[in-house]
């Protein structure tokens, strides 16, 4: 799926997850092999995660990934993205201080409530465009 379709709060998280697997990826992996700093490998990842986010059930209120009950990632993305994260989270105060702070306070929000049926953005959208028929 285009990553252009998360609104909101879940885009905002796209785009942070984008830089921190750039800032994996520049000393990580293969340089000759990136399109927009990434390589094959961290760009599918990116788009497993976009795909994720868009389907997340809690939706808006998505709570941050590392705290949440339902583990929606398979064993190995999980594993990747971990790593991932674990290098590049502490980098990322210095490259992207904003999102890296913002990132620091989603930890401390409380976890929402199990999210009703229908809540993640892709059903929303599908509600939508069934509305429009
Ligand atoms: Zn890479």
């Amino acid at each position: 799926m285009s990553h252009s379709l998360l609104t909101g709060r879940l885009a905002k998280e796209h785009k942070t997850i984008k830089h921190m697997l750039q800032i994996y990826c520049s000393s990580h992996c293969q340089p000759d092999l990136r399109t927009n700093g990434l390589c094959p490998d961290c760009l599918s990842l990116l788009n497993y995660a976009a795909q994720k986010l868009d389907r997340c059930p809690y939706g808006e209120s998505k709570p941050d990934c590392a705290r949440c009950p339902i583990h929606c990632y398979k064993p190995e993305p999980r594993q990747q993205a971990r790593q991932a994260m674990i290098y590049s989270g502490p980098r990322m105060l210095y490259r992207h201080p904003i999102e890296a702070i913002q990132h620091l306070l989603d930890k401390r929000r409380p976890i929402p409530e199990k999210p009703p049926a229908g809540a993640s953005q892709y059903a929303r959208r599908k509600a939508a465009e069934k509305q429009k028929q």
